[in-house]
């Protein structure tokens, strides 16, 4: 996965913020937003990942924004 580029405002370090979590039987997720750690600027999108655990014990990925959030902040105009 592509890195998070550095703030395009203040030049601080953006960073996966979780805004909340969810779980169900069968997995768990998390809403995160991306945010700048100094200056607060974040993207108006919310994402999500929800994750579960297979039967042979691997993690696996139900949903999962991460690429198209990082895709979004490191493009932001
Ligand atoms: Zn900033």
């Amino acid at each position: 996965m592509e890195e998070l580029k550095n703030c395009p405002f203040c030049g601080g370090k953006a960073v996966f913020n979780t805004v909340s979590n969810s779980s169900a039987h069968h997995g768990v997720g998390f809403d995160f937003e991306i945010k700048c750690e100094d200056c607060g600027v974040k993207l108006p999108n919310r994402y999500k990942v929800e994750f579960s655990l297979t039967g042979s014990g691997g993690i696996n990925p139900l949903y999962d924004d991460r690429k198209r959030a990082v895709e979004e902040w490191n493009n932001r105009p």
